[in-house]
């Protein structure tokens, strides 16, 4: 059997890996244990996982292995706790990123679902590529193991935990559905890297055909949208995915979808100058929201080479953020971190530095 057909260990969650270790003579307590040693002992080859017969090793190496990420190069931010974008290959030598963001004693890993993306946001630096290829759920878990690690390496004193995973990198993850929804269950496996659900955040284009996918899961997700605009001319202007899935639909979806009765939809509204941060676009937005149980993220654009769309001033951004929260709409200002290194939202997909 070559290796390019063998079951990836990180692609597996608790009921894989019973199946799995089941189809080579072990139980449930083996399967618990191979989980177990996968992600406490950071194994590069299958004969590596502790505490597990080594005939069942044997076996097992036959008919699984463990993938690897190659980190092709590291680029911290010049901020004072550096935000890290990680450019890593695949076993097929595909480039993607994973962005570590430290705060304190937390921190944040923004993890990607597909090479490219096939959404063609008109600021988006990682829409600019086309889909490339899917992730595997092995890959979209290997980039918080990688995470995890580099952590562990920063901090010498203690290691920092990764407090909360947001897939907002590369691709829209509801267009990737089966390996996204797999690897979310993945992150959360008990005996694995155990991220508390309501730690995980899924962010969507408005992908509906995803987003029903979801919903139909009937688990409280958290969720982010990307709203972007105050009006379906400006928004399909910015994002083609308006154009089938308006924003009624996807407003409409947002109050359907089975939250948290103390959760809300987080709607993200980047702010680009003189497109839509007017006045005007205020009393729409507010019109449009009245009522709804959501709350509005609005970021400020980071912005792209080659894209003729502008950041706002500061100024602006508070005075837009203001003027929306006194209309009865909850809304904070999201500061994005690693600018300086592309790795903020819309940026990952460029490679390299933008200085
Ligand atoms: S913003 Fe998200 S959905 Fe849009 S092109 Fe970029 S990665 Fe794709």
């Amino acid at each position: 059997m070559s290796a390019s057909v063998k079951i990836d260990l990180h692609g597996l969650d608790g009921a894989g890996m019973r199946a799995l270790v089941a189809s080579v003579g072990g139980g449930a307590k083996v399967a618990a244990q191979v989980m177990r040693s996968l992600y406490a002992d950071g194994p590069q080859e299958i004969p590596e996982l502790q505490g597990v017969r080594r005939q069942l090793l044997q076996r097992l190496s036959q008919v699984a292995t463990i993938g690897r990420l190659r980190v092709v190069r590291a680029l911290p931010s010049d901020e004072e706790e550096p935000t890290t974008k990680y450019i890593v290959a695949g076993d097929d030598g595909l480039e993607f990123e994973t962005v570590v963001i430290p705060a304190g004693d937390r921190s944040t890993v923004c993890i990607s679902s597909q090479i490219g993306c096939r959404m063609g946001c008109t600021f988006c630096q990682t829409g600019r590529m086309g889909l490339v290829r899917n992730l595997s759920a092995a890959e979209i878990v290997r980039q918080v193991v990688l995470a995890r690690a580099a952590l562990a390496g920063w901090s010498s004193r203690k290691s920092r935990p990764i407090t909360n995973i947001v897939y907002m990198g590369m691709g829209e993850p509801l267009d990737n559905f089966d390996a996204v929804w797999l690897s979310y269950r993945i992150l959360q496996e008990q005996r694995g890297l155990a991220i508390p659900r309501r730690r995980i955040t899924i962010s969507s284009a408005g992908y509906l055909p995803g987003l029903d996918r979801l919903a139909m899961q009937g688990v409280p997700v958290t969720l982010a949208l990307s709203l972007n605009a105050s009006s379906d001319a400006i928004r399909s202007e910015l994002m083609p995915v308006n154009r089938p899935w308006p924003i009624e639909r996807l407003l409409a979806f947002a109050e359907d979808f089975p939250k948290r009765p103390d959760r809300s939809v987080m709607l993200e509204y980047v702010l680009f100058e003189g497109v839509n941060d007017s006045d005007a676009d205020v009393d729409r937005l507010a019109s449009l929201l009245a009522g709804r149980q959501v709350k509005v993220n609005v970021i400020a654009y980071n912005p792209v080479p080659g894209v003729p769309l502008r950041r706002p001033a500061p100024e602006r951004v508070e005075a837009f953020a203001s003027s929306l929260a006194a209309r009865g709409v909850w809304t904070m200002v999201r500061q994005s971190r690693g600018r300086d290194v592309m790795g903020a939202c819309g940026q990952l997909g460029g490679g390299g530095s933008s200085q």
